[in-house]
């Protein structure tokens, strides 16, 4: 469901304007509920059918076909034809009222006006709009005024388009039309129970449409803010080795080596050193250029690492999946919201490892750093820990003395940019934090 905004009120309190003021500033979209009835009530005079004959607007119905279409304002059309301009007049106000006592031709109506507010954020106006068609509406407002002033209001009205209505013949007809209203069985006008109500009587068009979107505006931030979830509880890492040293002195002579095998090989070269963390327990979030990219970063980071690889690789042959597990990798499933490798990733930050993470989620061809994903923030957040950007920069592909630097950025704090929880809004911030790091060094 969009954000509904039920309107509600007598005839002549301003709804539609208002509604249209409001529905323009906020980019909701206007329904006029009255502006259906009123296309109900024109079709039956049209065909010489009282509108208080209650069959004959039943059977009539069936030949009914009506539609609202934005064209800059909202505009009615009846079976194809738009009707807009015919809809305003005193007769055609009072039918209206009366075709909307008859209950099939709310039910007709009702279908329709619901459907509209499922798919949109809309401001919808009426009588019974936060009573039944919307009675879940985020906002409701009943816009009344005295049926002086609402009459003197509409008097205006119709002068300006010529109508020669006496004032006396319009406050008669107001008030006609409130007891109908008012009164009949089904759906009648009534002020629902947690609806704001604003008395527009001494108000200006301005001021009474300046309340109502203050309105609109503070029950529906409310509603956004308590929207605000965290997406996993925040965890800060304790950073307690539960490495031997056995296994760090091995891994320590494993990586001279393969320092030197990759000297030798690749033209290589780090900038940055200085900003490699001396501990483990750091999140490293680089770029991805390849397959080699874990064992680049790896080279100049003192405690082992762990990353993410593909499922795919855990179910190659055994040699294999043990060399790639004994170098950190542990298994993702690609494209599914999978909290259990967020845990795992945790783990192995608490263990005192080092995590890479390739934010991206696939190797970049040619180089150029795409979107990232939201992974490397959740992470970082839960575990509130440092993160080291790196850049991992060559041309074309690899192969035997290829030109390859590899970067380490100043790291980044979740804490320092104001990240401390794991709400969408912190982590989008994160993750583009991120990503900016990451995208100076490889530029
Ligand atoms: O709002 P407007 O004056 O255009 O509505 C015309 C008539 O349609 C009203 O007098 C009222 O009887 C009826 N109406 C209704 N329920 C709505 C909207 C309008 O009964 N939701």
């Amino acid at each position: 469901m969009g954000i509904n905004v039920a309107l509600d009120g007598p005839s002549g309190a301003g709804k539609s304007t208002i509604a249209k003021m409001a529905a323009g500033k906020l980019g909701f979209v206007y329904v006029d509920t009255g502006a259906m009835y009123r296309t109900i009530a024109y079709y039956v005079i049209d065909k010489g059918i009282e509108p208080d004959d209650t069959e004959a607007v039943i059977k009539a119905l069936d030949g009914i076909s009506i539609e609202l279409k934005n064209e800059g304002t909202q505009q009615v059309f009846l079976n194809g034809e738009n009707v807009s301009g015919l809809i305003r007049t005193p007769e055609i106000s009072m039918g209206a009222s009366k075709v909307s006592a008859i209950p099939k031709v709310r039910e007709f109506l009702l279908d329709m006006q619901k459907d509209i507010a499922k798919k949109n954020d809309v401001i919808m106006d009426g009588r019974d709009i936060g009573t039944v068609v919307l009675p879940d509406a985020q906002v409701k407002i009943f816009l009344t005024a005295s049926a002086e002033e609402r009459a003197k209001r509409r008097f205006k009205e119709l002068q300006e388009k010529g109508d020669t209505s006496t004032f006396e013949e319009v406050l008669a007809d107001i008030n006609q039309r409130d007891y109908n209203d008012t009164h009949r069985e089904i759906a009648p006008l009534k002020q629902a129970e947690d609806a704001v109500v604003v008395d527009s009587s001494s108000l200006t068009l301005e001021q009474t449409a300046d309340e109502i979107i203050k309105i609109i505006t503070e029950k529906t931030a409310k509603k956004k803010e308590r929207k605000v979830r965290e997406l996993m509880p925040v965890h800060p890492i304790s950073k307690e080795r539960k490495y031997s040293r056995v296994k760090l002195v091995f891994y320590t002579i494993l990586r001279y080596i393969v320092m030197g095998l990759y000297h030798i090989y690749y033209n290589i070269s780090f900038e940055g050193t200085e900003n490699v963390p001396k501990d483990g327990g750091n999140v490293f979030a680089s770029n991805h250029r390849s397959y080699q990219d874990p064992v680049f970063i790896a080279i100049k980071t003192r405690v082992p690492l762990s990353y993410m690889a593909k499922e795919e690789l855990f179910k190659q042959n055994v040699f294999f999946t043990a060399l790639i597990k004994f170098f950190g990798a542990f298994p993702v499933s690609r494209g599914k919201g999978d909290t259990a490798v967020i845990d795992t990733a945790i783990e192995k930050l608490e263990m005192g490892r080092n995590l890479v993470i390739f934010p991206e989620g696939t190797r970049s061809k040619d180089g150029k750093v795409g979107a990232g994903k939201t992974g490397v923030a959740l992470v970082a957040a839960v575990a509130q820990t440092r993160i080291v950007p790196v850049g991992i920069v060559f041309e074309g592909k690899l192969g035997f003395r290829k030109k390859v630097v590899i970067k380490y950025g100043r790291p980044v704090t979740p804490a320092e940019i104001g990240v401390t929880g794991t709400d969408p809004r912190s982590l989008k911030k994160l993750k583009l934090k991120i990503m900016e790091e990451i995208t100076k060094l490889v530029y």
